[in-house]
């Protein structure tokens, strides 16, 4: 009987010892697609090509490990399956959030944190009604039904959002769905690019969208556009904005959403450049760290693998350059656009013209050398798709793209010895990093459902 009356004391001491050290302010950096190939490669060419000793910002983090995120439905998720596991601790179905596979809602640490009177901001650089994102607040059988994901944000009572666009301001027959007015009746100030949120900031609630609804995200990083929001300026903004309405204690979810579209698409340069700037907002979360060790904890991991980058490829050459990546100016998507414009406007289009755009923008039959057989595949493509006009598209999760684009980027990647095993998702591991307050729970494997599960066990949580 007294031991374990002993043991029941030795218990509680241990849990109220965690509600002691609950640490105040929490990051969840989630790189969405990010796997290990694509860090590694981001690392290799941040030691190689920048010359930088230091490792990038996450892997500097005391702790490393990894996760395995397969679905409720599939040995292979999808980003809202995912979602779910990394923000309720729930296995879901591909397709599914915030709910289990018998649709019964399933509540993120952001919404069990927020009760406990935490200030919560949800960030992406791509749009806030898109699966990762929406795992944090809503709870949809579809992660497709933008309108009712909107309302969930609506309906939430976070501090702050912020993304590319909403998607569900129309419904399927283009009618207005007064989303907008729903945000506003419920306090939230709807800000369109950066000026109007200087403008807007001193507002409690805020949903921070980008100025340009015609692009899905804010714009890759390798084709910087500067008047875009990006990663670190938005979690500096939300580091702002928690930092007054909550100064107490915070969590805030910053997703690197663009390394995923980079790797659907299987452009290798633009998934680097995604890593390095999703680093640049690491960074700023870990600059606070820093003045705060002993009340923050930050972590940092991936949903899934897209496309199963690595360094190494088939056939490929005996040097992996990724040097080459500098040359290259455009990303696959700016690219596409380029050629559809193309294609659209009806004139001729002479290879020479072609030729001396690869050699501005990407760095080939400049910098870069191509092979005679190289050569004659891209050729071939190019007079198929610019003067016989029957070019076949190639359709991935987001865009399409046709062929000529698609031989391009394939020959890039191959010349500088990046190879891909898919353009959709893998079931691979995927990285773990982690740095404060118990974030030494995070050591061992883990499975996704873990990460939110050991949250809620150093920040005191129990059910
Ligand atoms: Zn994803």
């Amino acid at each position: 009987m007294f031991s374990r009356l002993f043991s029941f004391i030795v218990c509680l001491a241990i849990a109220l010892g965690a509600y002691a050290q609950a640490p105040k302010y929490i990051f969840f950096f989630i790189g969405d697609g990010m796997g290990m190939g694509h860090v590694m490669t981001a690392q290799t060419y941040n030691r190689t090509v920048l010359g930088n000793d230091e490792l990038l910002p996450m892997m500097q983090f005391p702790v490393s490990s990894l996760a395995m995120t397969y679905s409720a439905s599939s040995k292979i998720t999808d980003s809202a399956a995912a979602g779910t596991a990394l923000s309720t601790g729930y296995k879901t179905n591909n397709g599914m959030l915030g709910m289990t596979p018998d649709e019964t809602p399933v509540y993120s640490i952001a919404t069990e944190l927020q009760k406990r009177g935490y200030g919560i901001a949800v960030g992406t650089s791509v749009q806030p009604d898109d699966a990762t994102p929406g795992a944090f607040y809503a709870h949809v059988k579809s992660r497709s039904m933008y309108y009712e994901i909107g309302l969930d944000m609506a309906h939430s009572g976070y501090d702050m959002f912020v993304g590319s666009k909403l998607r569900g301001l129309k419904d399927a027959a283009g009618n207005e769905t007064g989303l907008i007015d729903s945000l506003r009746v419920n306090g939230y100030t709807v800000a369109f690019g950066r000026e109007d949120f200087e403008k807007n900031k001193d507002n409690d609630k805020i949903v921070l969208l980008n100025n340009d609804s015609t692009i899905e995200h804010f714009g890759y990083t390798i084709d910087s556009i500067d008047s875009n929001l990006h990663l670190p300026y938005i979690t500096q903004a939300c580091l702002e904005h928690l930092t007054r309405v909550s100064p107490d204690k915070f969590f805030m979810m910053i997703e690197g959403g663009n390394i995923d579209w980079a790797s659907h698409a299987n452009d290798g340069g633009a998934v680097v450049k995604e890593i390095l700037n999703f680093n640049e907002a690491i960074k700023i979360a870990y600059d606070f760290y820093l003045q705060h060790p002993d009340e923050t904890l930050i972590v940092v991991t991936a949903d899934h693998n897209t496309g199963g980058m690595q360094m190494g490829v088939k056939d490929g050459p005996a040097e992996v350059n990724l040097k080459n990546m500098d040359y290259q100016r455009v990303s696959i998507e700016k690219f596409q656009q380029y050629c559809k414009g193309l294609i659209d406007s009806g004139k001729n289009v002479e290879w020479d013209a072609m030729k001396s755009y690869l050699k501005a923008n990407l760095g080939l039959y400049g910098s870069i050398a191509v092979s005679d057989e190289q050569d004659e595949a891209i050729r071939e493509k190019f007079e198929k798709t610019f003067i016989e006009h029957e070019s076949d598209d190639t359709e991935t999760l987001y865009t399409t793209y046709n062929e000529f684009v698609n031989e391009v980027f394939t020959t890039l990647d191959h010349i500088n010895g990046i190879g891909w095993t898919t353009t959709s998702h893998t079931g691979d591991f995927v990285p773990v990093f982690a740095i404060g307050v118990g974030s030494e729970l995070f050591s061992n494997v883990n499975n996704n459902i873990d990460i939110p599960a050991k949250m809620r066990k150093i920040a005191g949580i129990t059910k």
